[in-house]
């Protein structure tokens, strides 16, 4: 999906207003001696922004308009040291909304629908943005926020909430609470839309199978607006962009070379016609892949598949390279197992090593599907994993993202 003529016009005006203001972007343009590109090629050759030179634009560097243009701020979770600060302005705001009732509309969700809105307000862009849009669509938000899980079950059956928008983990808090209790003739959900992180098959098909619902999932990041770039349609093929407001290439994150259509690699981002902190070849080191080709639903937006994993996931095991997404797949094939999992990484007797916690009923041989696993990674992936099998629920489920992946050798 190559660059087109009015993207490039819209990027070569988001240069315009970098090179102008004290943004990084700008300095890095200047360095490059560049001001305007003509091509999908001069494109390709801009410089990426990365993450760290949003952190060091802190506390408001990323500001690309003067003051009196910016409306709002948001934070990413800054787990990692230095928070980053989006500035955005009042058009910002609204095309942000704008997208997200796109979403909306993509899940086949209109302003009869009443909206249950799980994930945080402040400074996050999650809830605000699910907000936003719900209001724009002219939908009825019921804007919970996150946790208190006994009101969010009473406040769904009181006001009749048709859609549920969570995270996968607390989506399956949320429907193995509604099972636990009886509720599922009490409760009108006909859709969830889950956010913010990856999340497998299994996941999917226990939350769906408890609660009958379809689910959607929505994409977006905090430094590129928040959630509600994209969603995927009812043909669960994808999720679709909004190619009018951002340009997405997929990168090789080793040779940090575009890859053709179709193949797995790095999301970068391009913000088109962001104003209050616009990013230009933003790494976002998701993994994911353009599909090519038409959706049945008809939609003229591009597709996404969904994210597979993180660039920095990478784990590095006896000399071999493993995505959590890996064992993921493999886990998925033994049908005996619930959807959660935890891998812990550590060194012991000079040797990396991977555990494997799986969830299965007590019915199960544990030793035999314990050696079976270890035999599939080894003969897949290439190493031999120690695994250990658990009863169901004891694995921690959380409220917000679900850590599955502890490297113990760096704590
Ligand atoms: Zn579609």
């Amino acid at each position: 999906m190559k660059i087109n003529e009015q993207q490039l016009s819209q990027v070569n005006s988001r240069l315009n207003a970098l090179l102008a203001s004290e943004h990084f972007y700008g300095k890095k343009l200047r360095e490059a001696g560049i001001s305007e590109v003509h091509s999908a090629e001069e494109f390709e050759a801009l410089p990426f922004s990365e993450k760290a030179d949003l952190r060091e634009a802190y506390p408001l560097g990323l500001r690309a308009v003067p003051e009196e243009e910016v409306v709002r701020i948001h934070s990413s979770s800054g787990t990692t040291g230095t928070p980053v600060i989006i500035p955005y302005t009042k058009k910002d705001v609204e095309d942000w909304a704008i997208m997200f009732a796109r979403c909306y509309e993509t899940a086949g969700i209109t302003n009869l629908d009443r909206i249950q809105i799980t994930p945080g307000y402040g400074l996050w862009t999650a809830g605000i943005g699910f907000q936003a849009g719900a209001e724009r669509l002219g939908a009825m938000a019921v804007p919970m926020g996150p946790g208190n899980t006994e009101k969010q079950l009473q406040f769904m059956q009181d006001m009749g909430s048709t859609v549920l928008c969570a995270t996968s983990s607390y989506a399956l808090l949320i429907a193995e609470e509604v099972e636990k209790r009886g509720l599922q003739d009490k409760i009108r959900l006909k859709k969830g839309v889950i956010g913010s992180e990856r999340w497998g098959a299994k996941m999917r098909q226990r939350i769906r199978d408890i609660l009958g619902i379809e689910l959607y999932d929505i994409y977006g990041l905090t430094e590129i607006y928040g959630p509600g770039i994209g969603v995927n349609c009812k043909y669960e093929t994808g999720m679709h962009y909004w190619d009018d407001y951002i340009y997405i290439e997929i990168i090789d994150p080793v040779t940090l070379k575009p890859v053709p259509d179709g193949e797995q690699g790095e999301i970068v981002i391009t913000t088109l016609v962001k104003e209050g902190a616009p990013l230009i070849r933003y790494r976002t080191h998701d993994l994911s892949r353009i599909i090519p080709g038409e959706c049945p639903c008809g939609s003229r937006y591009p597709r996404l598949d969904a994210i597979v994993g993180r660039t920095d996931d990478m784990m590095k095991i006896k000399g071999v390279n493993v995505f959590p997404a890996q064992i993921e797949e493999i886990l998925r094939t033994f049908p005996e197992l619930s959807s959660e999992y935890q891998i812990r990484i550590s060194h012991l007797d000079g040797k990396d090593t991977m555990r494997i916690y799986v969830e299965t009923t007590g019915d199960v041989d544990f030793i035999g599907i314990a050696g079976a696993i270890a035999e599939k990674v080894k003969s897949k992936i290439g190493f031999t994993p120690l695994v250990k099998v658990v009863e169901v629920g004891v694995l921690p489920r959380s409220e917000k993202k679900t850590k599955r992946v502890i490297d113990e050798r760096y704590e």
